[in-house]
């Protein structure tokens, strides 16, 4: 992909230049408002860096959950602007706004190598508009703070799917190159689109049902196996006549799942076992069952061990690994097994059999961190969920595209 990148704005010289940057802090954060992992903050950090150590005058925006356009303290980056500050060693202003006076009064007032963040894009509600003029509008509110000289450097790979207004419009009105970690994510997710090296092994999980059922269809046509685990599952068993009681279920998808699995059945690979749990809760009474055996009023909230080993004998024999979402609620101890066995058999693929393993999802990557597992035991670990899946499927991603020359 030949897109102009940050190493192409150093050379010409970042000094005294207003630079916008679209970074992704969409951290987790606990009903406190605690972070509970910063990676998406580390990843971003060697972009900021660089322009930090060419005497640029920073500009970050970024978005932060979803505050649906309005102002919403909630979603303040304020817990960002003091952990990136840490991470930076550096003070890291918040702007009370957008594109308000108190960011145009900082961002004027900013010395060569400040940084300087601004509120949550997504308090605009232009930022996701599907109207291009009233995102033009945002776009022009936002480069005005770039002043003359500015360029943009995109480096939030978690939202380069998205053409919304910070990652997409204002590429089109300043010189525009891609940050490091987009660069980094995309050549390296661009090696496992073009030719994966075959067994090719798709792993499938999480909560977003809807959204991820094109996806068995796009990569079952290019992977050689596709395991599906977590939230997604139990619509295709219910689909192949299971009960699955109170499990995550989307039943106006169960048609096109039964579809599904006639035309790549031989490719699907499915649990043999779950954890039914009586309710959604970290100390809810619980056990491993059959398929079939869910009892009454409950859910299941992960896959069982049977079913670990299962998919852990395909991902051995694996040569390409990608995998995006987690087996079940690892967020809850009890609940937690699936996904760190899946994780584990990857792991173990990498090291043993020189597989090329990637993790793709903001929820999956921080997974691996919270179940202490060992973040350089994957070839890649990807901070986009979407983004990453779009990629693989071959869909043009709007925010990548922008930037090519
Ligand atoms: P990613 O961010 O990696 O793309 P998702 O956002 O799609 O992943 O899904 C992650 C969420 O899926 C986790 O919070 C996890 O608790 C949830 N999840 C996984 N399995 C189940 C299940 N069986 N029932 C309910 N939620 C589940
Ligand atoms: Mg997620």
């Amino acid at each position: 992909m030949a897109f102009k990148t940050l190493d192409d704005l150093l050379a010409q010289g970042v000094e005294s230049r207003h630079v916008l940057v679209r970074s992704d802090f969409n951290v987790p954060l606990d009903k406190d408002g605690n972070i509970t992992d910063p990676g998406r903050i580390t990843s971003s950090l060697p972009t900021i860096k660089a322009l930090v150590d060419g005497g640029a005058k920073v500009i970050l925006t970024a978005h932060l959950g979803r505050p649906k356009g309005e102002v919403n303290e909630k979603y303040s980056l304020a817990p960002v602007a003091e952990a990136l500050s840490e991470a930076l060693g550096q003070y890291v202003a918040l702007a009370g706004d957008v594109v308000g006076e108190d960011a145009h009064e900082r961002a004027n007032g900013l010395n060569d190598g400040d940084v300087l963040l601004v509120e949550n894009v997504r308090f605009d509600p232009r930022e996701t508009s599907k109207d291009e003029a009233e995102r033009g509008a945002f776009a022009d509110e936002l480069v005005s703070l770039a002043a003359d000289n500015g360029a943009f450097v995109s480096d939030g790979f978690g939202v380069v799917h998205r053409a919304q207004t910070s990652v997409y419009d204002v590429a089109k009105r300043l010189p525009a190159f891609a940050g490091k970690l987009v660069e980094k994510e995309v050549n390296t997710l661009a090696a496992v689109a073009k030719n994966p090296e075959s067994p090719y092994v798709v792993v499938l999980g999480g909560a977003k049902v809807s959204d991820k059922l094109g996806v068995i269809e796009a990569l079952a046509g290019k992977a050689d196996h596709v395991i599906i685990g977590g939230g997604m599952c139990y619509t295709l068993l219910a689909a192949q006549g299971y009960d699955v009681q109170n499990s995550l279920l989307q039943e106006d998808q169960i048609d096109n799942c039964k579809e599904l699995l006639e035309r790549f059945g031989d490719k699907i690979v499915l649990p043999v076992d779950l954890v039914a749990a009586s309710e959604f809760a970290a100390d809810a009474e619980h056990k491993v069952v059959g398929l079939d055996g869910i009892p009454e009023g409950w859910e299941s909230l992960d896959i069982g061990p049977e079913s670990v080993k299962k998919f852990g004998e395909v991902i051995a024999k694996s040569k390409t690994v990608f995998w995006n979402g987690p087996m079940g609620v690892f967020e809850m101890d009890a609940f937690s097994n699936g996904t760190k066995g899946v994780a584990q058999a990857i792991i173990d693929a990498t090291k043993n059999n020189g597989s090329f393993t990637v993790v793709g999802g903001g929820d999956s990557a921080a997974s691996v961190r919270r179940l202490g597992l060992d973040e350089d035991g994957f070839s890649h670990i990807s901070t986009g969920g979407g983004a990453s899946l779009e990629f693989l499927e071959g869909k043009e991603l709007p925010g990548v595209s922008i930037l090519e020359a």
